[in-house]
């Protein structure tokens, strides 16, 4: 995952080079993600993550304690206890990114507003691409339906592990003062809300437990109340923001949904289906924009014979080879 991440970071740093077109800019936000807990008991495991990265090729990373924490986040609630932070981490915009691909993707071409709606397979493996404005004849489909994937694998007779969730984000519009409109991603990992600064205002969210599975549905509804619980959350160790509530109306607050998809150890699959001759995957993503450049270079160096399968972590056959292992997260 990590050398998935850092050669993203990579990529998205370098973005124009990649794509080999100037002039693009997919606003690469690089302000840190801070992980931030008043609980005592949490400290350790901070610290040791923070080892960790610095373990495996994050010389960035840091853990910050008290003083120096309040020093450098003033915004945060007095009561913070530790954090862990890497300037670096950060967010950019995927619609400029998505089409900064498409772009330099030479002579690739893009059907847009195309359903797929059936996968077909010979004693060969796989065929054509059925969808709603014609077939496709080929023996080469990369699924990466998005939450969709279960379905599509489906359509192709593979019946994989995924689970989808409902995540939501609330958009909220103010030009309020006491916004630290430089903050960085800031995560409490004692009730798990989360917010970061966003032009005209900020976004915030919290990741609930328990949410439970849904269908991979075209729309999803979207909770009356996750604006006031996220805020709620997220105001405990930033309090600037019961400020911002304070003077907010209806019509600043927008709230959004999509998936996260879930595979049985929580991270993403990549490479040939096995089961399915000239199927390949690169599905069950929650933290997918941070991975997608490394990710489809992984794909599309396997497809074409670059990279052996076997040398390849998250392969498919990983899970009926029972070579994997969930690990841990802080936002659970
Ligand atoms: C609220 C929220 C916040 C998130 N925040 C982050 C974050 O901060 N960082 C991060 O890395 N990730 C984040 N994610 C997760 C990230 O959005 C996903 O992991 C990522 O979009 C997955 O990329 P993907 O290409 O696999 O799927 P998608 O982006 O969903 O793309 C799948 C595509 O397949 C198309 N498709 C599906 N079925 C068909 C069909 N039958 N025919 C034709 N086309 C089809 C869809 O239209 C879609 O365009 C967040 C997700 C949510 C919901």
């Amino acid at each position: 995952m990590a050398d998935l991440a850092l050669t993203s970071v990579d990529m998205f740093e370098n973005f124009n080079d990649v794509v080999g077109l100037p002039g693009i800019d997919i606003h690469v936000t690089q302000r840190g993600y801070l992980f931030v807990t008043d609980d005592a008991a949490q400290l350790p495991a901070l610290k040791k993550a923070v080892a960790q990265y610095q373990a495996i090729g994050i010389p960035g990373a840091e853990y910050i304690r008290t003083d120096d924490l309040h020093k450098r986040f003033p915004f945060l609630a007095p009561q913070a206890l530790g954090a862990t932070f890497n300037m670096r981490d950060g967010w950019l915009s995927t619609h400029e990114a998505t089409y900064g691909f498409a772009k330099g993707a030479g002579d690739a071409a893009f059907f847009m507003k195309t359903h797929v709606t059936d996968i077909q397979t010979d004693s060969q493996g796989v065929i054509a691409v059925k969808t709603d404005k014609g077939t496709i004849s080929t023996r080469l489909v990369v699924n990466c339906a998005g939450p969709f994937a279960g379905v599509t694998g489906k359509m192709a007779g593979l019946d994989m592990p995924l689970r989808t969730v409902r995540r939501q984000k609330a958009y909220i519009k103010t030009d309020h003062p006491d916004l630290p409109a430089s903050a960085p991603f800031t995560v409490d990992l004692v009730n798990h809300g989360y917010w970061r600064p966003e032009a005209g205002g900020l976004l915030c969210a919290w990741v609930d437990p328990d949410e439970p599975e849904s269908p991979s549905a075209d729309e999803l509804p979207t909770d009356w109340d996750f604006a006031a619980e996220s805020i709620y959350r997220v105001s405990r160790l930033n309090p600037f923001l019961e400020k911002v509530a304070d003077n907010l109306k209806a019509e600043d607050v927008n709230v959004s949904a999509g998936q996260y998809v879930y595979t049985p150890d929580d991270k993403p699959v990549i490479g040939p289906s096995g089961e399915i001759e000239g199927f390949h995957l690169n599905c069950g993503y929650w933290c997918g924009v941070m991975m997608s450049p490394a990710a489809g270079k992984r794909v599309a160096e396997i497809a074409n014979g670059k990279m052996d399968n076997t040398d390849n972590p998250l392969r498919y056959s990983r899970f009926r080879e029972g070579d994997f292992e969930k690990g841990d997260t802080f936002l659970k």
